[in-house]
């Protein structure tokens, strides 16, 4: 059925009469012409909407895919600066393993700690249904363990800075001067070691350090410590013991006079008593023991903030060679 007028009349050929012959379309006939006629104009139009749509994208198809083409870029952008933080992060973990905490004595963090990854396979689901999901997830991914590293690497940094503050601490404590004034090394009188008694006559370890002086002469805290002992103790005469911490104890003897007492807190360099000749002893000279976690150590060896290496030297073979003890 072709077109149809509704005033119109139409005449159709008919081959059986060989005539034309008025056509009279019933109301069904129109229905089904109309449906006809607009569906085949539908069909049209899509197929033209749509090979359009196939070739030329609409001016705001045109603009997001601008926008997307430039967050790629950016994207990309802040992938390869991450990994530039990332070659920053791992030069100051190696500097901190090999250096810093190998400086204060602090043990090495594993790298599985350093590295651990994050649980949970889910982590990325989100990210994982966006267009150019794999750049995204890679992104996130390495700014997640940046982050991570970051924060193991900030709590290390923090433990070194209090062992840092121990460490100060411990420099101080340390018996690390010599007792008396003696720049020139002229008071040292008998060393540390197996030396002849000065009044059996025989071979007996000597615990401490002899340093001959005047009566009166000022005797000095070696670190920063508490004094545990004042008094009066058999061979040692009047004598002072302090604790230092860290295991250090040091002890003064044969004392005329005492500038402190038990309990007193004392500082490197404080004067805490005067050079006597109480107790076991052969003339007025300072007793001095060095104690560490309860043995004796040889004092000789802690003179570093007060000798150059020369004089430090001279010292130990002083101490060495020295038999004249006064004990
Ligand atoms: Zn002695």
């Amino acid at each position: 059925m072709g077109l149809f007028r509704k005033r119109s009349a139409v005449y159709l050929y008919d081959p059986e009469s060989l005539s034309y012959e008025k056509y009279n379309p019933t109301f069904r006939d129109r229905v089904f012409a109309f449906i006809e006629y607009m569906s085949t104009s539908i069909l049209i139009s899509a197929a033209i909407i749509y090979l359009y749509a196939q070739f030329f994208d609409s001016p705001m198809e045109a603009l997001l895919r601008k926008d997307n083409a430039m967050l790629q870029e950016q994207y990309e952008l802040l992938d390869s600066r991450l990994t530039q933080a990332f070659d920053l992060l791992e030069s100051l973990q190696q500097r901190d393993e090999s250096l810093y905490r190998a400086i204060f004595q602090a043990e090495s963090i594993p790298e599985d700690i350093r590295k651990s990854g994050f649980g949970g396979a889910n982590r990325y689901e989100n990210i994982a249904r966006l267009p150019n999901s794999e750049l995204a997830t890679a992104t996130t991914r390495k700014i997640d363990m940046l982050e991570k590293q970051i924060y193991v690497q900030s709590n290390s940094l923090d433990e070194l800075v209090n062992l840092g503050k121990r460490q100060e601490e411990r420099l101080q404590c340390i018996p690390a001067i010599q007792p008396v004034s003696n720049k020139d090394l002229k008071r040292l009188a008998s060393g540390y070691g197996f030396r002849i008694d000065p009044i059996y006559r025989d071979t007996r370890f000597h615990a401490g350090m002899d340093f001959t002086a005047r009566e009166g002469t000022e005797i000095y805290a070696t670190g920063n410590g508490k004094v545990i002992y004042q008094g009066y103790r058999g061979n040692y005469g009047n004598c002072i013991e302090i604790d230092h911490g860290f295991g250090f104890r040091t002890l003064y003897a044969h004392l005329s006079t005492f500038k402190v007492r038990i309990g007193n807190q004392v500082i490197r360099g404080e004067v805490i008593g005067a050079v006597g000749n109480t107790g076991k002893s052969t003339g007025p000279h300072l007793h001095y023991e060095v104690i560490l976690h309860g043995k004796h150590d040889n004092p000789a060896k802690y003179y570093f903030m007060d000798l150059t290496p020369e004089q430090y030297t001279e010292m130990i073979r002083l101490a060495v060679i020295k038999a004249n003890q006064l004990d």
